[in-house]
């Protein structure tokens, strides 16, 4: 392996770096000036919101609120690059099918709507109407509802999801799998039965009051970079910082800021992690058994702090199960499987202990497991045993990946929708929605493999890519009456089809979006439940391309001839649908006026008001059973996905993954050295990976910080290794991070 792919960092996260990486991205758009006007707009109360995370915006503003990776996102939307007819006509879909992901998306804006032609292999023009009244007659032919499905990524907003669920729902079906059901669905799962929200109930400003922060499984320096801002300014407080992540992350570790003039010139940086522990990949509901054990024995032992008894018998039920099931849980069992010593937990212990208000914050190294949803639960445990919800410096934080992901679900876009959403769409629009339970991700891929699903309609995303079970999953497409892709970019779900397909090119944020009525605002719900407004600015690439409200409201009134909904009315000025939104979903009165304000508005969380809305009333405690270790002899090493730094879920930007010291490549395993010396292996050895499900090849080892045993592959390279039945049962999200593999070297 060449030097030049594997070359150590040893800078601080952000820095020089940053902006330098940010330039090169703008630059490699070809629109370096539309690309820097767009920065200047991206996050700011009159701009609009950055497609990229959904790390909230600081209620005062600097010119400059957006990161490296933000910038990426909105570079890669506001391109210079077109792709239409001739583009198209000059690639045939086999051809374009050969090429790599980064290829696909960086081909440029889609700029019309293409219809697949079967007998060219190519996507050739059709107009608006007739695409929508294909999509009609399409689904008017299926048997039965249940036999489409409307699949929805986390960068659509309120007012498009709103429609969209609608749409759904007086279509006749509740099949709305979205990327949530691959990333937080754990947490809107287990949250609701623990403390009565699915939600997190932290806002920015208790980072400004919090005594400790601790840290589960997520990478903040890559896919939510303005949070080391909010972290630099808790470290520079003194306030200790605990870190629980398979592999050393330099965004966890120190960052220099960019918004800091004396920082940038003087070379200095900030150390964030205080404690950083490196527990095997898998084993996270292990550590939280491990520390809450712990507390219970401090508090045998009598050090003030260890368990707050006021606040668990005031407003939680079942400490007492919780309880006995810790003292019953075996310490050797928690070593071998975390890996951490019995010091440790006693560190951790006695930090947790020492803290008045405490802040958890989470990504998918919880979530994305077979027991995630469990492992949210033992983080609320956690918390609750300390009175850690419901009061300033506290609480619960679940990180979500995608801008508007939360906002979706809040808009009702749910395979599971709760019964008073679906009263209340009878009551405002007189029609009956389905009842009965809709399919997520991998229960569509399934049904589509087993003929029940023909028609797959996506809003955004690459759903083939981000789903597991590449072969399974390639196969499903290949079995669809029907795609059709709403989209920014070109991306390989267009290509797997061999029926119908559509693509039809969509506004990006930073697009000005102008309908009948004038020029229109959208709005999004960042992770703390901050609901404001987004508008667009820029020319869109062509006239051709439509915003995803026009889009849902077109193939609705195609679709639905007799509705009750006056679907194009509403696409022409979106203030109808947030006067429907205000009418259905709670929390939005005076939707209007209260988005106009700088910053938007808070939605009401009721455990952040110590209100448990559980069927006990009370905040709920869950016992769980020790994650005991999915490894044996056959399959010894645990993998987790990850994404590289020049990546946003599929996206793939660029090839490198600096803060990793990887170059332009995507091939690399990450290992602990011993574990490659066990092996034979050494940095840039060809290998295989062996799974339970799958073998991969085609792959180099690279000795890294990493905890013994466990392992680490980009994603969707590895999903291939993750059956479409290796899932959390509670939360449908496949099992991304915990693979039992073995690793074998590639014959030369
Ligand atoms: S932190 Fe997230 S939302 Fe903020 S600029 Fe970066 S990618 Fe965009």
């Amino acid at each position: 392996m060449s030097d030049e792919s594997m070359r150590p960092y040893h800078g601080a996260a952000g820095g020089w770096d940053a902006l330098v990486s940010t330039r090169r991205a703008l630059k490699e758009q070809g629109a370096p000036a539309t690309g820097a006007r767009a920065l200047l707009k991206a996050n700011q109360p009159d701009g609009f919101d950055c497609p990229g995370c959904a790390w909230p915006d600081p209620k005062h503003t600097s010119s400059f609120e957006f990161c490296e990776n933000g910038a990426k996102a909105v570079a890669w939307e506001t391109t210079s690059r077109t792709i239409a007819q001739d583009f198209f006509a000059a690639h045939s879909v086999s051809q374009l099918r050969a090429q790599s992901d980064h290829w696909l998306e960086s081909q440029g804006r889609l700029g019309i709507p293409l219809r697949y032609d079967s007998r060219t292999d190519h996507y050739v023009p059709i107009e608006w109407a007739d695409a929508y009244a294909l999509i009609g007659e399409h689904l008017r032919s299926l048997t039965t509802p249940h036999a489409a499905a409307f699949y929805t990524s986390g960068r659509t907003s309120n007012e498009a999801a709103f429609l969209y669920q609608l749409f759904a729902r007086e279509y006749g079906t509740n099949n709305m799998p979205d990327c949530s059901n691959l990333c937080h669905e754990a947490t809107s799962v287990g949250l609701p039965k623990s403390i009565g929200v699915g939600k997190g109930t932290v806002q920015l400003s208790d980072f400004d009051q919090t005594q400790l922060i601790l840290s589960f499984g997520h990478n903040p320096g890559t896919n939510h970079p303005r949070m080391l801002a909010t972290l630099r300014d808790v470290a520079r407080r003194g306030v200790p910082i605990v870190v629980f992540n398979p592999m050393r992350e330099r965004g966890l570790e120190r960052f220099r800021s960019p918004q800091h003039p004396a920082e940038m010139l003087t070379g200095t940086a900030t150390n964030l992690a205080t404690h950083y522990f490196q527990p095997r990949v898998g084993s996270d509901s292990s550590v939280l058994q491990g520390i809450m054990k712990r507390l219970l024995e401090m508090e045998r032992e009598g050090v003030a702090g260890s368990v707050d008894r006021a606040f668990i018998g005031e407003h939680t039920v079942g400490f007492e199960a919780l309880s006995e099931q810790l003292r019953t849980v075996d310490w050797q069992q928690i070593l071998n499987d975390t890996g951490l010593s019995r010091e440790d937990f006693d560190t951790i212990a006695q930090l947790y202990a020492g803290s008045n208000c405490t802040i958890a914050a989470y990504g998918m190294g919880i979530t994305q497991h077979r027991h995630g949803t469990q492992n949210v639960q033992q983080l609320a445990n956690l918390l609750l045993m300390k009175g850690n919800i419901g009061t300033a410096g506290a609480g619960i934080c679940p990180v979500r990946g995608h801008s508007n992901v939360q906002g979706d679900r809040t808009m009702g876009i749910d395979e599971r929708p709760a019964p008073r959403l679906l009263d209340r769409i009878k009551e405002v629009f007189g029609f009956e929605p389905p009842r009965a339970d809709g399919c997520s991700v991998v229960e569509c891929i399934e049904q589509i493999l087993r003929g029940d699903v023909q028609v797959l309609i996506s809003m955004g995303g690459n759903f083939a890519v981000a789903a597991p079970d590449t072969v399974r999953t390639y196969d499903a497409m290949s079995r669809l009456r029907l795609t059709v892709g709403v989209h920014t970019k070109l991306n390989r779900s267009h290509l797997l089809h061999r029926g119908e397909a559509l693509i039809l090119p969509a506004l990006a944020r930073a697009d000005l979006d102008v309908q009948r009525s004038g020029i229109q605002c959208v709005t999004v719900e960042d992770s703390m439940s901050m609901v404001h407004a987004s508008r667009g600015f820029k020319a869109p690439p062509t006239q051709q391309t439509r915003s995803e409200p026009a889009i849902v409201a077109g193939i609705a009134a195609a679709s639905l001839p007799h509705s009750r909904i006056r679907w194009r009315d509403l696409a022409d000025d979106y203030r109808a649908i947030r006067r429907l939104i205000e009418q259905v979903i709670p929390g939005f009165e005076d939707f209007e006026e209260r988005v106009k304000k700088p910053g938007g508005f808070h939605l009401p969380n009721a455990a952040a008001q110590r209100r448990w809305l559980t069927p006990s009333g009370k905040a709920q405690f869950s016992p769980a059973s020790v994650d005991s270790s999915r490894v044996s002899a056959e399959f010894p090493l645990m993998l987790a996905t990850i994404r590289s730094h020049d990546q946003y879920n599929t996206t793939v930007y660029a090839m490198n993954d600096r803060y990793r010291g990887v170059h332009g490549r995507r091939d690399v395993v990450f290992m602990h050295e011993d574990d490659m010396r066990a092996r034979g292996l050494t940095t840039g050895d060809a290998i295989r990976l062996r799974g339970v499900h799958a073998e991969l090849s085609g792959f180099v080892v690279v000795a890294y910080a990493i905890s013994r045993g466990s392992c680490a592959a980009y994603f969707p390279e590895a999903n291939g290794l993750i059956s479409l039945d290796d899932f959390d049962e509670q939360s449908h999200t496949p099992a991304y991070k915990s693979i039992p593999i073995q690793i074998i070297r590639a014959r030369s």
